[in-house]
Parts: C-alpha cells; structure tokens; sequence
C-alpha cells in the first residue's frame, strides 16, 4: 500500500507541464503519503484564520510536498491550528497570532501565501481596498524580507494589481528585492476560466486549459479562449465575449451572491492550493511546471503582467509569451493597459511616499 502511494506521489512529480492544475494531479495532492521521497518544505499562510485562510490552511495540510505549515493571523490561530493540526497527514503545524509571533511563523519558511487583508463587499471593486490592504500587505512584506527574504511569495491580497508592485518596491527598499521570487496569485481567473469554457463548450472540463493574462481586475482579467484547449468549434464570437465577461467579472458574481458576507473563499482557497503547490514542485526540481501568475515582466511595455511562467528551484524560471492573440483578444490587450498601468503606479507610489 505504501509503496502503491510513494509511485503516485512520483507520478504526480513526474508530470508535464499544466500538471498542477488539472483536477486528478489535485486528487494526487490530497491524499495521505507518507512522502518520504520530497524534501522539507515550510510554507506559510497569511492572513491564515479568514474566509480564505482557513480552507487554504485545510488544503497545504493535505500536500504531501509541506513539512512545515506555519498559519499566522492577527487573532484566531491557536484554533485553526489546533483543528488543522489534528489532520493525520505528513506537516506538522504551529498557529502564530500577533506581530510578536510574526517572525517565528516566517522564518525558515520556503513559499508565503498571503491572504491577509479585508475583502469586497458588493457594489466595491477591488481597488477600493486598496487603503487598508496597502497598509497590511506593507507591513508583512517588511517582516518577510527580515525573517525569510528567501520565500516564494505568493500575493493573494487584493488589490493583486497594486499589492504586487507594493511587495516588489518594499522589498527593493530592504535589498531584498528577487523579481523571481514575487508572484501575484490570479490561477482563480484560470480556474474560473476553465470551468465556465468546460460548461459552454461541452467539454469534460478535467483535460480543459485556458491561459488568462493582463492583470487581476475587471477588464485586465484576459482570458485566451482563442488558446484553449481542447478546441471547442461550437463557439461563437458572442459565446466568447460572454465568456470573457464572466471570467472578468467571476468575483463579483460571487461577492453579490455572498450578499455581505465577504467574497470568493472556498474557490480561490483552492487556486492559491494549486499556485503554491506549483511553486514547491518547481523549488523541489520537477520540470515543465507551468501556470499563469503576475510578475515582474517584459513581455509588454508594461512592468508587471500575468502571463503563463515556467517554475523552477528559484521561482520564476521562464515567462512565456502572449502566443497568437485573436483580434477580440488584441483589442482586450490595448484596452486593458492604461488600467493596468495605473494600478501598478499606485501601488509603487504608495509604497515609496508611506
Ligand atoms: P477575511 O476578512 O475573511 O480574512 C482576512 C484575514 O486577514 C482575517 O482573518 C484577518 O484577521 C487577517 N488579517 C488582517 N490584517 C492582518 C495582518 N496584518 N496580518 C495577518 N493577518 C491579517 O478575508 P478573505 O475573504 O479571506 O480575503 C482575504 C483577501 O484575499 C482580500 O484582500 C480579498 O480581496 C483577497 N482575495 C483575492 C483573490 C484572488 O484571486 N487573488 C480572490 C478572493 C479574495
């Protein structure tokens, strides 16, 4: 039986590119190896009592690739620790509440995820967070790059657009600053993106892949259906378009839906899973592990871009190209910029006037 699970586990390590996130390498990721053959590897979650903590939290602990779960939070930890540590998989698990803790969730860790912060409620977008996230994605960035400037960072925290950038220009401020190691999370545009191309296209969405590229935010969200796989011929022009939008607007949906009580949780707990468990595959060697992220880039004129980014041992490794656009996606890309391009300045300014 042991032996039947260690092969999994280096199937599932063996895979080619895309592999995280299709849902059977997930299934893989979930159950309960003994993963002797994987290194240690800490990670820590941000932000980890909230909506999206608490299940994320839930998640790293059935990766087998996380030795170490270290779930810091302003208030509530000892609790989701204490529930999440009971769990009989290979971490081991320590809560850490209040910034005298900080530190100790830090150090020695290996990936960061942060989803600290407030989220939206309906009629706000996420720039309207962007005060009070600023302000909390400042401070943890300047704790990381003291007690683990090393750590693959994994920016939840809305504004992504902005917070990025924050990220980026505290840590240069430190001399820390490895534009390969920054990474916005947005695999929840990716995730929705293939969920609802799965739905119109009549596809099983299990084999489905769709890039999403620009930013994290309204019409930066550019989803590439023109790239999908498997091809659908049964889409129309407008079918695309509708597509687009509800990728687009795939937060807002589910913050309307919430009716109040706060936004995507359980959705993007399960794509911050997927991005991280990505990040550690690529620290721990495995080849060809491939996933949409926004990160420092050149690939347009602009300094920062989400666009699909090879992962290797130091994080980012290759960002791959935009491909072959479609004139409705060309025209997405022009539009987008400007908004684009002053959220990044806003998050730059912030953080170099605060
Ligand atoms: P939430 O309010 O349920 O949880 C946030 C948690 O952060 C709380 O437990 C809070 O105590 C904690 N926190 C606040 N200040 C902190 C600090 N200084 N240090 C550590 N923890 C702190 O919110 P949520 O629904 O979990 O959303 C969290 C963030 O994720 C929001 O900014 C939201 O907009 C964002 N989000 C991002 C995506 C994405 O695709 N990237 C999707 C959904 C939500």
């Amino acid at each position: 039986m042991k032996g039947t699970m260690l092969r999994s586990v280096q199937a599932s390590l063996r895979r080619g590119p895309n592999a995280s996130s299709s849902p059977s390498s997930f299934r893989l990721l979930c159950r309960d190896y003994s993963s002797e053959s994987a290194p240690n590897r800490k990670v820590a979650v941000l932000g980890a009592a909230g909506g999206i903590g608490q299940p994320l939290a839930l998640l790293m602990k059935l990766n087998p690739l996380v030795s170490n779960l270290a779930l810091y939070d302003i208030a509530g930890t000892p609790g989701v620790a204490a529930d999440v540590g009971h769990i009989n998989t290979r971490s081991q698990v320590a809560g850490y509440m209040g910034e005298d803790q900080l530190a100790q969730a830090l150090e020695g860790s290996d990936v960061v995820i942060i989803p600290a912060g407030v989220p939206r409620k309906p009629g706000m977008t996420r720039d309207d967070l962007f005060n009070i996230n600023a302000g909390i994605v400042k401070s943890l960035c300047t704790a990381i790059a003291k007690y683990c400037p090393n750590a693959l960072v994994n920016m939840i925290s809305n504004p992504v657009n902005s917070t990025v950038p924050i990220a980026a220009e505290i840590f240069k401020k430190a001399g820390t600053y490895d534009e390969k190691k920054l990474f916005g999370v947005t695999t929840l545009d990716v995730v929705r993106a293939k969920t609802f191309y799965a739905g119109k296209a009549n596809v099983p969405v299990a084999g489905v892949n769709v890039p999403v590229v620009g930013g994290h935010a309204g019409i930066t969200i550019l989803p590439l259906f023109s790239q999908a796989t498997p091809e659908a011929n049964n889409l129309s022009d407008e079918d695309i378009k509708a597509l687009t939008k509800r990728t687009q607007d795939g937060g807002t949906e589910v913050v309307e839906a919430k009716a109040g009580k706060g936004s995507a949780t359980l959705s993007m707990a399960y794509a911050g899973a997927i991005f991280a468990d990505a990040c550690l595959k690529g620290l721990n060697g495995v080849p060809d592990v491939v996933e949409c992220s926004f990160v420092q880039s050149s690939i347009t004129e602009l300094p920062f871009f989400a666009s699909k980014v090879k992962l290797g041992k130091n994080g980012v490794e290759e960002i791959m190209g935009l491909g072959l656009l479609s004139d409705y996606e060309k025209q997405g890309l022009e539009s987008l910029k400007p908004e684009l391009k002053a959220s990044i300045e806003k998050g730059i300014k912030y953080a170099n006037q605060s």
